[in-house]
């Protein structure tokens, strides 16, 4: 008879397996699929969740995850063997809390809420969504109550994204990013340097800039033996396993950044997920620990490198050749003030990265106040606008460009924070490269980060779930998760850039 283990990690691996299936049957649907095929293709994909809920909630695994978490057998475990079984516990408990009715419903409930959005923004109409949004709170605020919290409710929300950080945290790094962000604002406001879209806002034909986004992914260490790229009209990343992860981008041709950075941003997705222990596959040792971690990933690569100027001069001469005619007698010089042109604007996903975290701070706060139940959702449109104000200094001119503008509120509350979250991490993480590798930027204007994708192998992707998110930064860079790298980097960067003296500290 095979020992406990093994066979604990046999079962993972079947779960793992279920779960790439899914993901196949969604790429499929994202970039594939033909449009009349929806109705089938969302019944194979209930049927396949419903196998996987079976699995992963099914009296069998709980049995012998408990089995081996006793004295006589965990004692006997090595350590990462251990591991697989403690997070095989903690998923196993989590799943088995949330009673399967309430799943449903929630999804149903989602659904209708997914739909009345819609219509709310045809009609530029807040009330036609305001009741659904009332019902998801309260869902969001039973959820809290389920999975259980010490302080705040959004902290078990939280919790479902990145694990172990709490409201207060949040409050202190956004606090703190708050503070700097918005007074280099006004000084890029107030700088006499003056920039534009105006050059990347062009028309750049979308075969030119595939080319570019295949050799982006390329240039960054991206296994194209191990996965691929594709077009949809959301960018994602998935990975079937750590051999099979895939990558799709956007093309806009009148916008030239959007498909350059959006693909190496997946790219940064993706080299984290071909970074994941082959031989871990299905347990907790070959998973990415969290949203925030994910998305750090991504920012890394998509922005400290991507729109970095040695980055972008290794690259120049490539768009140049492919669009002769919009940027043959153009200097470097302007194509990056262009690249990196800041300007506050209405739109979250449009956002360049010195203003992007108020948008996620706005929604944080609003969130959060929601959820301990200190502001009510018939005053959303007012409070959003209220801080539009305050943080950005603009005004949206419907609900439509605020507060109906995603599609997160149609869901259970939580997710907002790890976009922040990553771009902090990000920034930390590079920071620490930075200090051991002190020649990298030099090597990324050659077109060889090699170095720094080995360090994030090391650091960050082979370790999988082995260590709460929080824990895994602190070992990677030797202090505790703290927005002053990405402050640091935002005043670098972009002081250089609008000429600002340094003034954040
Ligand atoms: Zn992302």
């Amino acid at each position: 008879m095979a020992n406990k283990i093994t066979e604990l990690k046999q079962k993972l691996l079947e779960c793992g397996n279920i779960g790439a299936i899914s993901g196949i049957l969604e790429w499929d649907m994202q970039t594939m699929m033909p449009a009349k095929s929806s109705h089938f293709r969302g019944m194979q994909s209930s049927t396949v969740s419903g196998i996987t809920h079976n699995l992963a909630t099914s009296k069998e695994l709980g049995d012998l995850i408990n089995s081996l978490k006793e004295d006589s057998e965990y004692s006997k475990l090595n350590e990462d063997d251990k591991i697989i079984v403690d997070r095989a516990l903690e998923d196993y408990t989590k799943a088995k809390k949330m009673p399967v009715e309430l799943v449903k419903e929630v999804a149903q409930a989602s659904s209708e809420a997914h739909v009345a959005w819609e219509e709310a923004r045809k009609r530029d109409d807040f009330d036609v969504f305001k009741p659904h949004l009332e019902k998801m709170v309260g869902y969001s605020k039973k959820v809290a109550d389920i999975y259980g919290y010490e302080k705040s409710p959004y902290d078990a929300l939280v919790n479902e994204f990145e694990k172990g950080l709490t409201t207060e945290e949040l409050d202190s790094i956004f606090g703190e990013l708050k503070d700097a962000i918005i007074p280099f604002l006004d000084a890029i406001k107030n700088s006499s340097v003056k920039t534009s879209h105006d050059l990347v806002n062009k028309f750049y034909p979308e075969a030119g800039q595939w080319e570019l986004c295949n050799e982006a992914l390329n240039t960054i260490g991206y296994d194209f033996t191990r996965g691929r790229l594709d077009k949809s009209t959301h960018p994602f990343t998935t990975g079937f396993n750590p051999n099979d992860v895939r990558v799709t981008t956007r093309i806009d041709e009148n916008y030239v950044c959007e498909s350059f950075l959006g693909t190496i941003h997946e790219g940064g997705h993706g080299l984290y997920e071909q970074g994941l222990s082959v031989d871990n596959f299905g347990n907790a040792l070959g998973q990415s620990v969290s949203l925030g971690v994910h998305e750090s990933q991504s920012r890394l690569w998509e922005n400290l490198v991507g729109r970095s100027k040695q980055f972008l001069k290794f690259f120049y001469p490539k768009f140049q050749k492919q669009f002769p005619e919009n940027l043959k007698s153009v200097s470097f010089e302007d194509f990056y003030k262009s690249f990196n042109h800041v300007e506050p604007s209405l739109i979250r996903v449009g956002a360049d990265e010195v203003t992007y975290n108020l948008h996620i701070i706005l929604r944080y706060e609003m969130e959060r106040d929601v959820i301990e139940g200190k502001i009510k959702v018939a005053d959303f449109p007012e409070i959003w606008n209220e801080k539009m104000k305050k943080y950005l200094g603009i005004t949206p001119p419907s609900v439509l460009k605020g507060v109906l503008q995603d599609v997160h509120w149609t869901g259970l509350m939580g997710y907002f924070p790890s976009y922040s979250i990553g771009n902090i991490y990000s920034a930390q993480l590079y920071h620490k490269v930075l200090e051991e590798i002190p020649d990298l930027e030099d090597q990324i204007g050659q077109g060889d980060p090699s170095k720094l994708l080995d360090w994030l192998r090391e650091k960050v992707h082979k370790h999988g779930r082995r260590y709460d998110p929080k824990i895994l930064i602190e070992k990677a860079t030797g202090e505790k998760p703290t927005a002053r790298y990405f402050i640091d980097y935002i005043n670098d960067r972009y002081g250089e850039i609008y000429e600002i003296a340094r003034m954040m500290m």
